[in-house]
């Protein structure tokens, strides 16, 4: 067996806002076989499923989940093709900017500090310090769950736009592996030195201090105005609904301040998308996923 198997595991250990209920069975693969398995035992056992990366763009339901999880954790490998890296999902996106930049290669350098890891990124599309993972990928290899195959979709083909990736609308792919091409002749020490700026940046911006799931919505990119200085404008700094609060250091970042749960996550949200349209007249859409899926 080329897998790790739980059950009844609490999820919410597994992500950075620390909230998730008790799924019935949890699934560790450790390679493309384990994938195989993994899957062969959930269509025997005819329990729906969700993948989980890193854990730190996600809210999930905090009721007993009577689903199998399949958690890409321990997909970790990684090889350099001259300039090009292959990266298994599971890798942390911090290790993959190290390794990167350990061997002289540069691009990944506004990876290291953001939580999660590499699915998780080229899922989301993760993107800061005006950098985006779809900028580095070649192609990224997907297990297709309904033809049990893995299958290699060329970066044209992964519909890379703002905060998103044609993965996020197929249910049927597990992220496997990605390919990235990194930009050579690049000096270690000085990869390093913008790598510790960035990650002073988070940590002046207090992003470690509190835990969260990142951004609660988007960007509106037509109107150019940050959300967070959106919210901060309509004086939702500080805010508490329930256990969930609106950052004090940053109106995008809805952190877990006490005992908050996936309802109040949800209503905060709904309630600060209706204020926002009501006094701005925006629609502001959401970056975090709610698992197993969509707002209740
Ligand atoms: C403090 C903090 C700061 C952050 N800063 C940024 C930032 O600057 N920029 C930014 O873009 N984001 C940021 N984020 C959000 C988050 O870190 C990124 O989006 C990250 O890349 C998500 O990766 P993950 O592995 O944690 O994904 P998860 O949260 O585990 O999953 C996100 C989604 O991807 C799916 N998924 C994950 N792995 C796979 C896979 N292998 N195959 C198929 N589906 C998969 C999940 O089902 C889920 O729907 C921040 C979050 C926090 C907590």
């Amino acid at each position: 067996m080329n897998f790790i198997r739980k059950t009844n595991l609490s999820l919410s250990r597994f992500t950075t806002i620390k909230i998730g209920g008790i799924a019935d069975v949890v699934f560790f693969p450790f390679d493309e076989k384990g994938i195989m398995e993994v899957f062969e035992e959930i269509r025997n056992e005819k329990k729906d499923f969700f993948i989980l990366g890193g854990g730190s763009n996600v809210v999930i339901n905090d009721s007993k989940l009577p689903y199998a999880v399949v958690m890409v954790s321990h997909l970790t490998h990684h090889k350099f093709h001259g300039n090009e890296l292959d990266a298994e999902a599971g890798l942390s996106s911090s290790i993959l900017s190290e390794l990167a930049a350990n061997n002289d290669f540069g691009g990944l350098e506004f990876f290291y500090g953001l939580p999660g890891s590499v699915g998780g990124a080229v899922y989301m599309n993760a993107r800061a310090y005006e950098s985006e993972i779809a900028e580095l990928v070649k192609e990224v290899t997907v297990y297709d769950i309904a033809k049990n195959s893995f299958l290699t979709i060329p970066k044209e083909e992964c519909g890379f736009e703002y905060k998103k990736s044609i993965f996020q609308d197929n249910p049927n792919y597990l992220i496997f592996k990605v390919r990235l091409i990194l930009r050579p002749g690049m000096k270690k020490a000085e990869l390093w030195k913008t790598m510790n700026k960035y990650k002073h940046d988070r940590k002046e911006k207090g992003h470690y201090t509190e835990p969260s799931a990142g951004c609660a919505f988007k960007n509106n990119r037509e109107i150019g105005i940050p959300t967070g200085k959106l919210l901060d404008e309509i004086g939702m700094k500080g805010y508490q609904l329930g256990g969930i609060k609106v950052s004090e250091k940053h109106a995008n970042f809805f952190v877990n301040a006490s005992g908050g749960t996936f309802k109040d996550y949800q209503n905060l949200i709904r309630e600060i998308k209706e204020k926002v349209k009501l006094e701005k007249n925006i629609d502001l859409e959401t970056e975090v996923r709610f698992l197993p899926s969509g707002l209740i």
